[in-house]
């Protein structure tokens, strides 16, 4: 069991199998004699971790044999910028459901035609637009499947008449994915996954090479397909202690266990913030996160925010407060996140109702 009960949005808590595993590679990395910080990325004893991540990624996703697996650097947003590059050529379309999202289309804009098809901005993004109709004159659709700041979240794999393209950096892995459904799926692998420092892409390799303009080296997919992610020195640690991450998920059964952990953790907390008079959720009720919880204190009690905050604190509670455009609290509720903290989350706000009421 950790000290603190960690609620960090990102980089994230991690398995604690995770971080033993990584204690010891950093003193000796499977006998070598060397750390895995000093090993050449060369050396077979790393392309044994480059290719078990790989074979992990793949069998714990079900991705399927026509798509590539990329750990690249940059983070998610560097993978902004290479969606444009790599697959804008006439126009793209983005689904507006946050800071991210925006971030997102903003790659777009700076090189070609971009349009929003459908936004929750008149809200704070405190919902997912629904009842817009997908253009089929588009390149492709830019989704962000979970909208880590807001705490909303599309929880299934939409159809849609072009290439979709899914930021999955807060929910990658959570819960079973049709792989099938996306041409690209990215994310920072920080949020759910491992620790910051490797970004992970998985796409669709025969949709990759069919725009005309010119792409940096780096910035282009086939560059990195073609040297398995090692072009050049990939991000060594960032990889190792990702790998130790999905062994753990597999350990654990995989994602339909995951999925199940995940949404009773998420209706632990959930249904202590509808019941509890003194706080009220933030994003709108079919659209909650199963990752990102965010709540604020309830009409009335607004002056007690500090104090809560000062309240959870002492009762070892890290990383639960909100982000500065929501405001209130934020507990992110990611894989490794434990029953027993939010348990004891919930367990601080009726000890906090009780003191108050
Ligand atoms: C954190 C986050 C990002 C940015 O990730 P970086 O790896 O820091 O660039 C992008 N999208 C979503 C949904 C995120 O939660």
């Amino acid at each position: 069991m950790k000290k603190v009960h960690i609620f960090n949005a990102g980089p994230c808590v991690l398995p604690e199998p995770a971080i033993e595993a990584a204690i010891e590679a950093l003193k000796d990395f499977n006998g070598t004699g060397m750390s895995v910080i000093e090993i050449s990325h060369r050396d077979k004893a790393w392309e044994a971790v480059m290719n078990e991540c790989r074979g992990l990624w793949r069998e714990i996703l079900g991705i399927p044999e026509d798509y590539e697996v990329l750990f690249l650097a940059g983070g998610a947003s560097m993978g902004f910028l290479n969606v444009a590059m790599n697959f804008l050529e006439k126009k793209a379309a983005y689904l507006e459901t946050g800071a991210w999202a925006k971030k997102a289309y903003k790659e777009a804009r700076g090189l070609g035609e971009a349009v929003i098809v459908a936004s929750s901005a008149d809200k704070n993004f405190s919902y997912i637009p629904k009842g817009y109709t997908i253009p089929t004159d588009v390149d492709y659709f830019h989704i962000t499947t979970n909208n880590t700041i807001y705490g909303t979240e599309i929880r299934y794999d939409m159809d849609s008449p072009v290439p979709l393209i899914a930021d999955m950096s807060s929910d990658i892995m959570s819960r079973p994915v049709d792989v099938t459904k996306y041409a690209m799926i990215y994310g920072g692998a920080q949020k759910n996954v491992g620790p910051a420092g490797v970004t992970f892409y998985i796409v669709k390799k025969d949709l990759l090479g069919k725009v005309s303009r010119y792409i940096p080296t780096m910035l282009d997919l086939r560059t990195h397909i073609k040297g398995e992610s090692m072009f050049n020195t990939p991000p060594v640690f960032s990889i190792f202690v990702m790998n130790e991450t999905l062994k753990w998920i597999k350990s654990m059964g995989g994602l339909k266990v995951m999925q199940k952990r995940n949404e009773d953790k998420a209706a632990l907390l959930y249904d202590e913030i509808d019941r509890n008079p003194l706080f009220v959720g933030t994003a709108a009720k079919e659209d909650r996160s199963i990752m990102n919880v965010c709540f604020v204190m309830a009409p009335g009690y607004e002056a007690l925010q500090d104090e809560f905050m000062a309240f959870a604190k002492a009762h070892k509670m890290v990383g639960i407060k909100g982000h500065r455009s929501v405001g209130g609290f934020r507990a992110s509720l990611y894989n490794a996140c434990p029953v027993e903290s939010v348990q004891a989350l919930v367990d601080c706000m009726q000890e906090f109702e009780k003191l108050h009421k």
